[in-house]
This record gives C-alpha cells, sequence and structure tokens, in this order.
C-alpha cells in the first residue's frame, strides 16, 4: 500500500526507531507474524471506523470502490475536484507523504479531516498520527479547517436504539498541529534521509523496542538476544537495570552479581536459575492455603466488552459476564448466558446459587470477578449481600506467584495461569482449546451471537466452555501442587 510514499503507519515507526522504518520499508517481509490478539484489536479499529461514517453518512468510499482499486490517490484527486461532500479514506499525497483520512468533510467553510479511533482515551501516538495527517491534508487542501480526533464516548448509555452521534465524541487537535508543525517537517526529513542512504541504521535494542508498541521486527533484533537464561527473562525488574546489565555485557542471570543492593525477587530469580531448582516459601504459601475451607472449587468467568454496547443500560466497553466455571472434587460444570435478551440477573442468580454449598472459591488473578460481581452488586440491590459472599468466598491463588512465595526458573517473566501451570505442572491447560486468551474469547461470543447456524452455534458455545474450564481445571490442579509442595 505505502509503495514509495512514507504512509502514516512508516512514520510512525519511524517515530520508535529508524531500523523499524527502514525495516518497514525496504524488508517488510521481515516483519513478525501479528498475534491472535493484535489481529482482533485490527479488527474492532476497522468495524469502528466504518461505523463511524455513519456520523457523516452519504460519502464516498476511496478504497472500497471496485472499480477504482488500486488508484486511490487519482480517485480522491476526482473526487475532490468534483467538490464531493463526503470521503471516507480520502488518500492523500503531499512531499511524499501519503495518508488516508477516515473522513474528509467538506462545508461552505471548507473542509474538516476526522481520524476514527476504537478507544475512549487519545493517546500521544494518536495526536502524532494526527499531527502528520493534519500536514498533508493542509498542504494538499489549503481549506483545511479544522483536524479532529473521534473517539468512544464512554459516558453513552445504550437505550435499545444506536445513537451514533452520543456514541463518539470529537477532539479538534488543530492546536497540536500547528504547535508540531515544524517538528513533523523536521522528523520527515530525517526520515528521507534514511531512504536515501539506504543503509540499515545502526540501533541497538533498548526500551524503545516496547514503546508505544511492541515492534513488529523484534523476531528480527531479537533473534540470538533471548535464550533461556537470557536476563530479559527476569520479572519484576526494572527495565533499564536489565538494558544497563545487557549493555555492561551481562547477558544471563547467573552473570549477575549478587550483590546485597539487589532485591529479594532478584536473589530469587537469580538463585532459582542458577541451581535449576524452584524457590519456595512453605509458611507463605501455607498461609495463603490454610484460608481454603472445604468444600472448594475453582471458578474462572468470561466476560464480554465491546465497544458497541448491545445491552440495554450498558455502556461502551461495560464488561458483561456470559460464562463461568466451577471445578472440584465432584466434577466440572459451566454456566453460559447467550443475552437474548440481558441475563445479568440470571448470571448473578446462578451464581450465588451454584457456589452457596462452598465454602472456597479458588480464582487465579481475582481483579476481573471481584469486578464483575461489584458491578452486579451495585445493579441489583436486592442480590447484593449474596454477592458479597460471593465476592467472600474468593482465594486468588495468583497472590502465592505474585507475592513471589513460589518462584520457577522456567517462568521467565511470564506469571500468566498458562506458564505458571506449563512450570509446575508440566502440561499447558490450553494445548487442546480452540480459545487461548479472554480477548479471543470475547471475540468468539461476538461471533456466537451473530450465527443463525445452529451447529456452528454449539461449536463455538462448546469452545467457549471448554476454555473457561481449561482455565478454572488448571487453578485447581496448581492449588493441589501447592498443597502437595508444602505437606
Ligand atoms: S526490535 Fe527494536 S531495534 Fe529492532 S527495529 Fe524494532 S524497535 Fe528497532
Amino acid at each position: 500500500m505505502a509503495g514509495n510514499y512514507i504512509s502514516k503507519t512508516a512514520f510512525l515507526k519511524f517515530e520508535q526507531c529508524r531500523k523499524a522504518f527502514f525495516f518497514y520499508k525496504n524488508h517488510y517481509y521481515l516483519r513478525d507474524k501479528p498475534s491472535v490478539d493484535k489481529q482482533l484489536t485490527f479488527k474492532r479499529g476497522h468495524d469502528i471506523g466504518a461505523l463511524a461514517q455513519q456520523l457523516f453518512p452519504g460519502g464516498i468510499n476511496v478504497v472500497e470502490t471496485d472499480s477504482n482499486k488500486g488508484r486511490a490517490i487519482e480517485y480522491t484527486k476526482e473526487l475532490i475536484e468534483k467538490r464531493t461532500p463526503v470521503i471516507y479514506e480520502a488518500t492523500l499525497v503531499y512531499s511524499g507523504v501519503m495518508v488516508m483520512v477516515d473522513i474528509l468533510v467538506l462545508t461552505d467553510e471548507g473542509y474538516f479531516a476526522y481520524e476514527v479511533k476504537s478507544s475512549v482515551k487519545i493517546s500521544e501516538i494518536y495526536i502524532k498520527d494526527a499531527c502528520l495527517q493534519y500536514y498533508v491534508v493542509k498542504n494538499t487542501l489549503p481549506d483545511l479547517k479544522d483536524f479532529f480526533i473521534v473517539t468512544i464516548n464512554d459516558a453513552y448509555v445504550f437505550d435499545g436504539i444506536l445513537d451514533i452521534k452520543n456514541l463518539f465524541k470529537r477532539r479538534s487537535i488543530i492546536k497540536d498541529a500547528l504547535r508540531n508543525y515544524g517538528y513533523i517537517q523536521t522528523r520527515l526529513t530525517e526520515a528521507n534521509e534514511v531512504i536515501e542512504q539506504n543503509v540499515i541504521p545502526n540501533v541497538d535494542i533498548g526500551k524503545h523496542c516496547f514503546s508505544p508498541y511492541e515492534c513488529d521486527f523484534f523476531g528480527t533484533c531479537w533473534k540470538g538476544v533471548s535464550s533461556e537464561e537470557s536476563v530479559f527473562t527476569l520479572g519484576k525488574v526494572n527495565k533499564d537495570h536489565v538494558f544497563n546489565w545487557y549493555n555492561s555485557g551481562i547477558k544471563n542471570i547467573s552473570d549477575i552479581p549478587v550483590t546485597n543492593d539487589l532485591s529479594k525477587s532478584l536473589k530469587i530469580q537469580i538463585e532459582s536459575t542458577k541451581s535449576k531448582q524452584a524457590y519456595f516459601d512453605k509458611p507463605g504459601i501455607k498461609k495463603i492455603l490454610s484460608k481454603i475451607k472445604k468444600p472448594v472449587a475453582a471458578m474462572d468467568m468470561e466476560i464480554w466488552g465491546q465497544p458497541v454496547p448491545e445491552i440495554i443500560g450498558t455502556k461502551p466497553f461495560q464488561k458483561v459476564p456470559f460464562l463461568y466455571t466451577l471445578v472440584s472434587e465432584e466434577g466440572e460444570h459451566a454456566f453460559f448466558f447467550d443475552h437474548e435478551p440481558d441475563d445479568r440477573r440470571s448470571f448473578a442468580e446462578s451464581l450465588i446459587e451454584q457456589t452457596k454449598n462452598f465454602e472456597s472459591l479458588l480464582v487465579y488473578d481475582k481483579s476481573l470477578e471481584n469486578m464483575v460481581i461489584k458491578e452486579l452488586a451495585e445493579l441489583y440491590s436486592d442480590l447484593h449481600a449474596d454477592l458479597k459472599t460471593v465476592a467472600s468466598k474468593m482465594i486468588d491463588i495468583s497472590d502465592i506467584i505474585h507475592e513471589q512465595l513460589f518462584f520457577h526458573y522456567q517462568f521467565k517473566g511470564n506469571y500468566s495461569l498458562k506458564a505458571v501451570s506449563l512450570a509446575i505442572l508440566n502440561d499447558d491447560p490450553f494445548k487442546d482449546e480452540q480459545i487461548t486468551s479472554g480477548l479471543e474469547a470475547m471475540n468468539a461470543f461476538v461471533t456466537f451471537r451473530l450465527l443463525d447456524n445452529i451447529i456452528e452455534k454449539q461449536q463455538m458455545k462448546d469452545d467457549l466452555i471448554d476454555y473457561c474450564l481449561a482455565d478454572s481445571r488448571a487453578t485447581f490442579l496448581i492449588t493441589e501442587k501447592f498443597k502437595e509442595l508444602t505437606n
């Protein structure tokens, strides 16, 4: 798409790292394969962009008009010459830079441009992105009057009929664009110099590889760096320390000198890696496990949080629970709610009923479950006391890991349930699952609701239940393992 132009994506890569920019322009094939979560986030952005077009209906979409495929720049020019009132994905070029403006609107006063983002907040990178677009649009259409970033309005409440105007909010970035005009110009000159020199810029790995986004060329630059015992696999440590070690020649954890100023957490990680032995604080783990009262079950929940709410009374990104599972010695059970219509009350009542005979509920990181229960309790005041009882039964097994009462040298800085299960149980709880992350589960539920085919619908529901059960099962099993270790 970018051809010989500097696209918006290429410019943002340049802002992060010259080398990433050079790779993007000249060695695009080196890019890492995007993760499923990244692809889903991208798809969400695309869907929201399409929905926001309804703010200015009746426009012409430059890239989706079949007869004009591959000639977006010329076609945009023609539409502008014809004084087309609304253009979607208007593709403009100035001085070797190409941008695609989500919505370009012509009024009696002049042009107004809109960049749509599928989030509620405006980040620094969004502003930079919009400033670059302003620079190109202003130079091609001097009549540009204002430039807006359009985001999701988190105060919007769905009342049964989608109100596009209220779902979105907009903020002018014209002041930022004018202030940054010279900066953009300078940076573009520098980016062009990198292209002209045609040599891979000499940039070493650093904190910039992670910010503002994890770089797409991670696999290329970090190849050979992240070995099994690399200092980069340390958890709970400031990245500055890690890069200081790395740059001074300390590449492996075992090479770090164990001095008094090291934190207890680091000492544990270094010792465990050196000795290839798991560390555990028996009394500390016992203290957490002593809170468990029988009968006990492990629990997990899945939630649905869409930018466009579909349940009356909910807001954008509001977390709506749709599934929970319980795993105990007696068996495995799943409770699924399709929200056709709003099932939140049934979810709350079922949760109270199904957990009433358990004295303890084991969860791995209870923040989500706590938030769900709190919101349900606020919504249904008559269930408040019972829901509070459910919350009080929860015991967060991840505390053992996060408080570093247990450490395994195979964690490699990853404390997710999957990583912990792999190290402790020697088994990946999600290996047979079609769904492998919370974001995938959320997306699968959206697909489930859209499906008409009963067989496909059932399959999707089964996949979701299997994923949620795998989580509860793993929590149950690692707790058993901790009991075994401390006995
Ligand atoms: S991985 Fe790091 S050094 Fe390599 S291109 Fe990306 S940001 Fe630059």
